[in-house]
């Protein structure tokens, strides 16, 4: 996609913080970190949103989620890690190709949902 500024990011054509890369997946860090580690993982082939994945696409999503406990230990989360997919306008994603944030720190993250009674 000519004009997707993840798949610029994954060709090298925008300079990202990457963290990884081989011939289907990019990581790199957030610009705009929600916690102390904050990176995506991405497909390299473009995927509009998780609600646009076919079969075709569950090697490379799979990938990504088998890969980022690996990614994580080496940017320094041993202990565990959130991962979040925002999806379309009701998930409020913001750059419409398909990512997998991977956030932690050295301390327990706030809780996305409160609990019943909590
Ligand atoms: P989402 O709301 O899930 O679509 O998240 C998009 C994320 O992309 C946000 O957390 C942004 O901070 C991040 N982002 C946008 N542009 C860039 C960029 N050029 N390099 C790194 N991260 C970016
Ligand atoms: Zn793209």
């Amino acid at each position: 996609m000519d004009n997707c500024i993840f798949c610029k990011i994954a060709r090298g054509e925008i300079p990202s913080k990457k963290v990884y890369e081989d011939a289907d997946v990019f990581a790199f860090h957030d610009i705009n970190p929600q916690a102390p580690v904050h990176f995506m993982m991405i497909p390299k082939r473009h995927i509009a949103t998780l609600a646009d994945a076919t079969m075709d696409d569950a090697g490379v999503l799979g990938k990504i989620l088998a890969l980022s406990a690996r990614l994580a230990r080496e940017q320094g989360l041993p202990d565990g890690y959130r991962t979040i997919i925002n999806t379309g306008r009701i998930g409020r994603q913001e750059v419409m190709h398909v990512h997998v944030h991977i956030l932690g720190g050295p301390e327990p993250l706030g809780r996305m949902m409160p609990r019943p009674g909590a």
